[in-house]
């Protein structure tokens, strides 16, 4: 048995491969302005890289989620692109708006009628969010109908964006879907008649997939452009982005009858060989995947088991010849081209944007660009 010290996690970002993603994406999409979506830190990958690659291959509208990430990209950005933030402005911070050219996502009454009392929104850009079906955010169809038919409550404001969020584009046969179509098809008419200038905005990921009647006029991709394929068609070319390998400490013999790890939740049924890597809950390896995920090395797909660790968790090499094997030092691939982010996350039974935005700050990151 052998230790290596020294070592850590690695993520590897292949902005090719979010160029690669986002350029298909656009070219499904028949509206005119394919966006971004880069909350939370454009999910877990680090946004200034992510928000640089895709500004030069020509995005300019980037939505997020709250105004500390919407300077951060203006400062990256300086007044090339529009910023969207989703969860729009909290009461005190319409200045902090206006000053940075940062567009709210106006999503209650209350924050429309604030938001329109305030000096200098008048020329300012602004986005109202309209609740088609989710009931999650955004004014209900009768109150935004009402500001719609009574043009003078705006007080000069002029929105620049009417959007509306989809709950199941990843389920193309859900009835919702068109139920949400038709109400926002609605909407986004008498949003026309009231500001002939306002664009209309529908569409996350999986919605671009459901046809060009979901479309209008600005696209909201987020998860697509960094690997997660959830709801996806199979026809979609989405490349990996995302890759995490974690370094091996220690292989060891576990002979049959023995347990492995807390709990003893995996007892050996003969003699085994497993790799204990370093990488465990605590870096968002999730807990979830003690005995049911799995990673990849060389050709062959490597079993995790017994429980995962705050800091290590254990694969299977058994099954793999003897000369195959890694040792001490040698990196698993847990996350990559072989290890599909959707899939991990699928055997965590939960989705890629959970898996990738808990990837934690002990891991080395590095981005690359690899074609
Ligand atoms: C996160 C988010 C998106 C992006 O959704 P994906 O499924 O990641 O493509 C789009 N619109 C809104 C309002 C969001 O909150």
């Amino acid at each position: 048995m052998s230790q290596t010290k020294g070592l850590s996690g690695q993520i590897q970002v292949n902005l090719s491969a979010v160029r690669h993603n986002w350029q298909q994406l656009k070219k499904i999409f028949s509206g005119a302005d394919c966006g971004a979506v880069v909350k939370a830190d454009a999910y877990g990958l680090g946004y200034a890289p992510v928000v640089q690659a895709l500004f030069s291959e020509g995005c300019r509208s980037f939505f997020v989620a709250t105004i500390k990430e919407a300077l951060a990209v203006r400062k990256l950005l300086a007044d090339r692109a529009r910023i969207y933030v989703l969860q729009g402005c909290a009461e005190g911070q319409e200045q902090k708006f206006i000053d940075h050219h940062i567009a709210p996502v106006i999503i209650s009454t209350a924050m429309l009628t604030r938001w329109c009392k305030t000096d200098g929104a008048k020329d300012a850009p602004c986005a109202v969010k309209v609740d088609t079906g989710m009931n999650r955010l955004g004014l209900t169809l009768d109150e935004m109908q009402e500001w719609f038919s009574q043009g003078e409550r705006w007080q000069g404001v002029k929105p620049d964006l009417i959007l509306s969020h989809i709950a199941c584009g990843d389920l193309p046969d859900h009835p919702l879907n068109a139920l949400q179509l038709e109400r926002f098809c609605e909407i986004s008419k008498l949003a026309g008649e009231c500001f002939p200038e306002i664009k209309s905005s529908f569409v996350n990921s999986a919605a671009l997939f459901l046809g060009e009647a979901w479309h209008f006029d600005v696209a909201r991709p987020g998860i697509a452009i960094y690997g997660g394929t959830e709801g996806l068609p199979k026809s979609a070319d989405i490349r990996a982005v995302v890759t995490l390998s974690l370094p091996v400490l220690q292989v060891r013999e576990v002979p049959a009858g023995e347990w492995i790890g807390y709990g003893g939740s995996f007892q050996a049924e003969r003699d085994m060989t497993i790799a204990v890597v370093m990488g465990g809950y605590g870096d968002g390896v999730l807990r979830i995947l003690g005995n049911r995920g799995s990673g990849y090395y060389a050709g062959h797909s490597l079993p995790m088991v017994g429980r995962v660790s705050m800091d290590s968790c254990a694969f299977d090499l058994t099954d793999v010849p003897q000369g195959e094997r890694p040792g001490a030092g040698h990196y698993l691939e847990v996350l990559g081209s072989n290890c599909s982010v959707s899939e991990q996350a699928a055997a965590a039974e939960t989705i890629s944007y959970e898996l990738l935005t808990r990837l934690g700050g002990r891991f080395e990151k590095r981005y690359v660009e690899l074609t």
